[in-house]
């Protein structure tokens, strides 16, 4: 279990409590700040990632204490963590509207409306958190040319999260002042802040998923599908056997691999069962 699941979850999956996405929550004003100063300035998010070249370059323990201090700081306001198919689904059931809006980071690294970004309330008609986005005066979120805020039934966000699934998109929960949950993101390395700062930067702003990937050997036939996927740099391919392998260690458990497997070769394991990756997150 990640330390969210400690403190915020009772020992079970944090994301999976339906407190955690409460309304009540965004009564807190500093949240409610938090929240209309997160959209309007996406600059400040790809300046913030760009600047970790910087930490790179300090010295191996001035990088780790200020990595340690940052990343705790990030852990209180805003951070993630994986979440695959199964477990989007079960937040599914319990929360009451879904909001979709364009994915701050594409508009700030692509420069174009894409919508992978999925508000989630425990109120009906998004609740506060739509009422939040409505306020804020920004073209790419509600202006003329973009769809807006749209309002989308659970069948048909489940519908649209297994599309992005089929994409090879990484799903994620984030939390806007920690432990309230905002929504489930859609990310690739290529495009999202967040994947570039955890990989790239080795500047984790979110957990490692519950779980870890494993291929059952006797089911692979080699094919490789799976590591064109896997943005994580986990899967490995072993020329005597002909086989995919995945390196636990490196696994973020997402399960996209999972879906590209025709051979349904790939299933996930709780990540607390598996030693070598039980406390990596
Ligand atoms: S996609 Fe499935 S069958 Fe193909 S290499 Fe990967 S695990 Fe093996
Ligand atoms: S190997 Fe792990 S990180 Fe890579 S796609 Fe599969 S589950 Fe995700």
């Amino acid at each position: 279990m990640c330390d969210f699941c400690h403190k915020h979850g009772e020992g079970k999956k944090w994301y999976l409590e339906a407190t955690n996405y409460a309304d009540e929550l965004l009564s807190d004003l500093k949240r409610r700040n938090q929240l209309k100063d997160f959209f309007p300035h996406p600059e400040r998010h790809k300046r913030g990632v760009d600047s970790l070249n910087r930490l790179h370059r300090a010295p191996g323990f001035v990088q780790r204490a200020l990595t340690w201090g940052l990343v705790k700081r990030q852990q209180k306001y805003h951070y993630g963590q994986v979440v695959p198919i199964e477990d989007v689904e079960r937040i599914l059931d319990f929360v009451t509207s879904v909001v979709r809006v364009a994915c701050v980071c594409r508009h700030t690294t692509i420069g174009s409306e894409q919508r992978y970004c999925y508000g989630l309330s425990m109120a009906p008609n998004g609740g506060q958190l739509a009422q939040i986005i409505r306020e804020i005066d920004v073209g790419y979120l509600t202006g003329p040319d973009t769809k807006g805020l749209e309002m989308l039934s659970k069948a048909e966000t489940l519908k649209a999260i297994r599309d992005h699934e089929h994409e090879g998109l990484c799903h994620t929960v984030w939390t806007f002042r920690t432990p309230f949950i905002g929504g489930i993101c859609n990310c690739d390395r290529s495009d999202c802040l967040a994947m570039q700062a955890t990989v790239k930067h080795q500047f984790p702003v979110m957990f490692r998923a519950e779980y870890v990937a494993r291929v059952n050997p006797d089911l692979c036939n080699g094919c490789r599908q799976c590591m064109r996927v896997c943005q994580f740099g986990a899967m490995g391919y072993s020329a005597a056997t002909k086989k995919t392998v995945i390196d636990a260690r490196r696994c973020y458990g997402c399960g996209i691999c999972r879906t590209a497997c025709a051979q349904n070769s790939i299933s996930l394991l709780d990540r607390a069962l598996v030693s070598v990756a039980a406390n990596l997150w």
